[in-house]
This record gives C-alpha cells, sequence and structure tokens, in this order.
C-alpha cells in the first residue's frame, strides 16, 4: 500500500493544482502519472471515482474546478 496526493490540471488557469486529497493504493504507479495512462483500458477503482468526483478550487481565480478528463488527473507518490 502506498499513498498517493493527487493533483490536477486546471483548464482556467492553466495551472496545475493539488486537490488536497490523499489516496493509498495498492497498485498505483512508481511515478507521477495520470489516472487515464494507469487505468488505460481498465475500469477505475470505486475509491478513484469517488476522488475525482470533488471540486478543486483554484488558487489563482478563486473558482471551483473539476477535471473531466482523467488524463489531466495525475497521482503522484507521496515521499
Ligand atoms: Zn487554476
Amino acid at each position: 500500500m502506498a499513498d498517493y496526493d493527487v493533483f490536477v490540471f486546471c483548464d482556467e488557469c492553466a495551472d496545475v493544482h493539488p486537490m488536497g486529497i490523499r489516496i493509498a493504493m495498492n497498485d498505483g504507479p512508481v511515478d507521477k502519472k495520470s489516472i487515464g495512462d494507469h487505468y488505460a483500458g481498465k475500469s477505475l477503482p470505486q475509491n478513484i471515482v469517488n476522488m475525482i468526483s470533488n471540486y478543486t478550487t483554484c488558487p489563482k481565480t478563486g473558482k471551483m474546478i473539476k477535471q473531466e478528463d482523467n488524463n489531466q488527473v495525475f497521482l503522484v507518490p507521496v515521499g
């Protein structure tokens, strides 16, 4: 089991923001990888589906963002 921080690409300001969510995964990537890449051809685990349904506040514009493109949601190993 490894911990991952989740980052999303922001369509508002074209930067990448942390979602402020940490998830534990048994089958996560070794390096930073998008969800779209990591689960290509597979269905997403329920905890990932739940996680990406959350909104993130863009610190630059103050807007609530939700990234619908799984290729723009990144898992980054902690530590
Ligand atoms: Zn932003």
